[in-house]
C-alpha cells in the first residue's frame, strides 16, 4: 500500500519538477495554483488523518516529545500553533464521520474542516448545516457560524468566566529585536479594544490612501494603537469645553429580542458583538445605557425596515449596514478598510437608501461599479440552509464588453 503512496508521490514530484513554470500564460498558471490546492488538501488530509491514527496507537510516545503536538511539530517542521490545531481535529475527527469523510474527498479545506469540526462537536445536530454552509460560505462566515454554534451549547456565563480567568497580556522581545505582543481576553473586552483602535485605523488609511501608500490592513492597526497610546500619554490638561476629537468608539451588538428579555440565548438565539464574536447576554446588558453603544436589535422593531427616500443616509442605517457587511461585498474581495457604502440600484434612478438597497464595497470596486458598468446581481438563498444573519450573496458581473471580471 505504502509502494504505491510512495510510487504516485515520486511521480508527482517528478511531474512538478519538470514543469517550466516560467514560460506559463497566465491560464496556466491560475490552473498550477488550483492543482497545488488540490494536492494540498489531499495532504493535510492525509497528515490529519493520519494523525489521529498516531494518537489513537500512540505512535508518537518514546520519542523524546512531551505530547503528540510537540513530535508533530518536529515530524513536519510545523509552527507548534499549527500542530496543536491537527491534533484536535484528527480527535473530532473521530466523532464526526461525515467532516471526516468531507475532509478525505477534498470537498472540505483543512481550515474549514476545523470551523465545521469545532461547531459539531459540541452540537452533533449540526454538522450537516455547517458542512452545507461550508460549500459557499467564506472561512470567516463559517468560523462566525461555529462560534454561535459552540456559545448556544455552552454555559455562556461560566464559558464567559473561564476565558476571564484564562486573560493575559504580555510582551518580549524577539531575537531580531522587534517587540512583540500577545493576548487574550474576553470578545467583550476585546471588542473594546478594537472599538478604540478602528477609527484610528481608519483615519490613518485615509490618509496613507490620499499620500499613496499602500499598506496591510494590520499595518494600519499597529499604527492605531501607537495613536491611541499618544492620546494616553499626552493628554491635553484641559480636556473639557474645546471641541473633543475623542474617536468615536462605537461596538455593534446584535442580540434577539426574546434572548435580551429572557437574559440568555436558546437555540438559534443570537448574542454577539458583529464581528468579534459571541457573548453572554448578561454583558450585553451590562453594556446597556453606555454612550458609546448602539444596540440593534434584531426581529421586533427590525432596522431592515428603515428606508429613506434621500440620498443621505440615516445614522442607524448607516450602521446596520456597517455591522451588516464587515468586508467589501464582491465575493472574493477581502478589503476591511475604507470601505464606501454604495446605493445598488442608483439614487438618480429612484433607488431608496434601504438596507436591502445599501452595500459596502472597496474603492476600487466602488469605482468599477460605478463608472465601468460593474454590476452586483442578488443570489437567491437555497432552503435548509443554515443562516449567517440573514445575508445576502452577491454575483459580481463584468459589463457585456469586457470578459475578465475585477
Ligand atoms: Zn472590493
Amino acid at each position: 500500500m505504502f509502494d504505491r503512496l510512495d510510487q504516485l508521490t515520486t511521480e508527482l514530484e517528478a511531474c512538478f519538477a519538470s514543469m517550466e513554470v516560467d514560460c506559463f500564460d497566465a491560464a496556466r498558471a491560475a490552473r498550477l495554483v488550483s492543482s497545488g490546492e488540490r494536492v494540498r488538501r489531499l495532504g493535510d488530509a492525509i497528515r490529519t488523518i493520519g494523525v489521529g491514527q498516531v494518537e489513537r496507537t500512540n505512535g508518537w510516545k518514546g520519542q523524546g516529545a512531551k505530547s503528540i503536538s510537540e513530535w508533530l511539530a518536529t515530524e513536519t517542521d510545523c509552527a507548534r500553533y499549527e500542530a496543536q490545531s491537527v491534533v484536535v481535529l484528527a480527535g473530532q475527527l473521530q466523532h464526526l464521520p461525515v467532516t471526516q469523510a468531507a475532509l478525505r474527498s477534498g470537498t472540505l479545506s483543512g481550515a474549514q474542516a476545523v470551523e465545521v469540526a469545532r461547531g459539531a462537536i459540541v452540537a452533533p445536530n449540526t454538522e450537516t448545516q455547517l458542512l452545507n454552509l461550508a460549500k459557499h460560505a467564506t472561512v470567516r462566515d463559517l468560523r462566525d457560524a461555529s462560534s454561535r454554534v459552540v456559545a448556544a451549547a455552552t454555559d455562556e456565563a461560566e464559558r464567559h468566566r473561564q476565558v476571564h480567568k484564562s486573560r493575559y497580556f504580555k510582551s518580549w522581545t524577539d531575537l531580531d529585536g522587534s517587540f512583540n505582543v500577545k493576548g487574550r481576553m474576553t470578545v467583550a473586552n476585546g471588542a473594546r479594544v478594537m472599538a478604540a483602535l478602528k477609527p484610528l485605523q481608519e483615519e490613518i488609511f485615509k490618509q496613507a490612501r490620499k499620500s499613496g501608500a499602500h499598506e496591510r490592513p494590520e499595518a494600519y492597526a499597529a499604527d492605531a494603537l501607537m495613536a491611541l497610546c499618544e492620546k494616553a500619554t499626552n493628554k491635553q490638561p484641559s480636556e473639557t469645553g474645546t471641541k473633543s476629537i475623542r474617536p468615536n468608539a462605537v461596538i455593534n451588538i446584535r442580540v434577539d429580542i426574546d434572548a435580551l428579555k429572557r437574559g440568555h440565548t436558546e437555540h438559534g438565539e443570537i448574542c454577539e458583538i458583529a464581528g468579534v464574536g459571541p457573548i453572554p447576554v448578561a454583558t450585553a446588558t451590562e453594556y446597556l445605557g453606555e454612550a458609546f453603544l448602539k444596540l440593534l436589535v434584531m426581529d421586533g422593531t427590525d432596522i431592515r425596515t428603515i428606508a429613506h427616500m434621500g440620498r443621505a443616509i440615516p445614522a442607524k442605517l448607516r450602521s446596520a449596514v456597517e455591522e451588516r457587511d464587515r468586508v467589501c461585498q464582491v465575493p472574493t474581495c477581502d478589503m476591511t478598510m475604507g470601505l464606501e457604502i454604495d446605493h445598488i440600484v442608483p439614487f438618480a434612478e429612484g433607488g431608496a437608501a434601504s438596507l436591502e438597497n445599501l452595500v459596502r464595497l472597496c474603492k476600487r470596486h466602488h469605482l468599477l461599479k460605478t463608472h465601468d458598468g460593474y454590476r452586483l446581481i442578488k443570489i437567491e438563498a437555497s432552503e435548509g440552509e443554515i443562516c449567517v444573519a440573514k445575508e445576502t450573496r452577491w454575483d459580481w458581473r463584468a459589463p457585456p464588453d469586457l470578459k475578465r471580471t475585477g
